[in-house]
């Protein structure tokens, strides 16, 4: 596949915050992105660069009509469940939207004879043992996941490795450290519910749109005593997915690249960048730690560099977090169309 071919990129999830901001790098970029959604949780809103196709990643033909109808000649997958604490409740759902969903693009894919896969996987395969706690990860350290979450990303991974060797597709998986951050120009951004995620809350907390932040945990053994993450600007992800579509990757060739930038951050370090951005001070208390939460998670980024030819732009925690409060305060959000907070259809429905 080489540079300045343009495709018709399949993207399921495409309504969600990193597929919506990959679909319009995709489009800059000279591709056509036709967005595949059921919207469990994504939004029609965020469906601006390309057709939209409403449908479930598990239904087989709906995904082949969907190639058919508009010429597709690559997939990128980001549709799937992604809450770790709702993964251990409910194992079941994870591993039949994300491994048996995930079956069902790959199956679609070699019924049409599509080449290329870009598949959205996640630091979460690494889990913690097996090596040196504050040491940045590499794509070869041992996978371990702690949730079900990460087993059915690893498993989504070692069934398209297989898929490639036994029928010659080429395929990238990415491993997302910590997603944050908005499109700069506003409309689309982070809008998950429930939220979870330590910037967004930070953020609600200190405009006071949310409860005040409770910091999960002062005594790990790191610098300042809390977690460390590598927090990476979804619009640098985004460019990461446009840069693994294009990668020159021989068929059946398959390849798990790391993305994040190398730095890791405190909790306390985005507190005070969102202090910083609002210009008043977050309001937030340290509670106990949460489940399951590793001391650091910070990539080696090397590999996304020689494989892929890609490196974050955008590291910095100030812009960041300044995007994402730019986003939090842009009408989209909230006030326009309300489905930005609508809540989440139930379990039956994804
Ligand atoms: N965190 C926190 N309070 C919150 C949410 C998150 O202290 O309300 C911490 C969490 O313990 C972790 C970091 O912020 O150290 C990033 O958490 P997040 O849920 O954003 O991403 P994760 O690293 O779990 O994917």
């Amino acid at each position: 596949m080489n540079r300045g071919t343009r495709q018709v990129v399949l993207v399921t999830g495409g309504a969600g915050y990193i597929g919506a901001h990959t679909a319009k790098a995709l489009y800059e970029r000279g591709h056509q992105p036709v967005v595949y959604d059921n919207l469990s949780s994504g939004f029609r809103e965020a469906v601006r660069w390309g057709p939209f196709v409403h449908g479930d990643i598990r239904d087989r033909a709906r995904l082949t009509d969907a190639i058919d109808a508009h010429g597709v000649t690559a997939v990128i997958h980001f549709a799937g469940l992604i809450e770790v604490g709702r993964s251990v409740a409910r194992p079941d759902l994870f591993w039949d939207v994300n491994v048996g969903g995930t079956a069902g693009v790959l199956e679609a894919m070699r019924a049409r004879n599509v080449p290329r896969l870009v598949f959205s996987s996640s630091a979460a395969v690494y889990g913690q043992s097996g090596r040196d706690a504050l040491a940045p990860i590499r794509e070869a350290d041992p996978k371990a996941p702690s949730s079900p979450y990460g087993d059915t990303k690893l498993a989504g991974e070692r069934l398209i490795e297989a898929h490639c060797r036994a029928f010659g597709l080429s395929a990238v998986a990415l491993r997302y450290f910590n997603a944050a951050g908005a499109d700069p120009s506003g409309g689309i951004g982070e809008a998950h519910e429930p939220e979870t995620h330590l910037i967004p809350l930070a953020i609600a907390a200190g405009l006071g749109a949310g409860s005040p932040l409770t910091l999960f945990g002062d005594d790990f053994d790191t610098p300042d005593g809390t977690c460390l993450r590598d927090y990476i600007h979804v619009c640098d992800l985004a460019a990461a997915h446009v840069a693994a579509l294009e990668a020159p990757l021989p068929a059946g060739g398959f390849e798990a690249v790391n993305v994040g930038t190398g730095h890791g951050r405190s909790v306390r370090e985005v507190i005070q960048a969102v202090d910083r951005a609002l210009g008043r001070p977050t309001p937030h208390a340290v509670g106990p730690r949460r489940a399951g939460d590793p001391p650091s998670l910070v990539a080696d980024p090397s590999r996304a560099r020689s494989v892929l030819g890609w490196t974050a732009t955008r590291p910095s925690l100030e812009e960041i977090v300044g995007d994402a409060v730019r986003w939090e305060r842009h009408p989209a959000y909230g006030a326009g169309p309300r489905a930005f907070r609508a809540p989440r259809v139930a379990d039956a429905a994804e």
